[in-house]
């Protein structure tokens, strides 16, 4: 009953309301913000934007490797 809105959508311009359970799927792609340069991890269906200047623009960051966690 309690179908909160989807945080941080400005322009909510999305398909399935009900389907949001991508949520806790942990899989973010990092992007750099083409205005500041700041790193924006955004996962599958958030909208592209960054967080810092608000920024639309993102580019993708170029990655060495597939995603690890600082497994050397
Ligand atoms: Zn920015």
């Amino acid at each position: 009953m309690s179908s909160q809105p989807y945080q941080g959508s400005t322009s909510a311009s999305q398909a399935n309301p009900n389907a949001v359970d991508n949520l806790t799927t942990g899989r973010s792609v990092e992007y750099v913000c083409g205005d500041c340069d700041a790193i924006v991890a955004l996962k599958r269906g958030e909208p592209i934007r960054c967080r810092s200047c608000g920024h639309r623009v993102l580019y993708k960051q170029r990655t060495n490797r597939m995603v690890q966690f600082e497994a050397r």
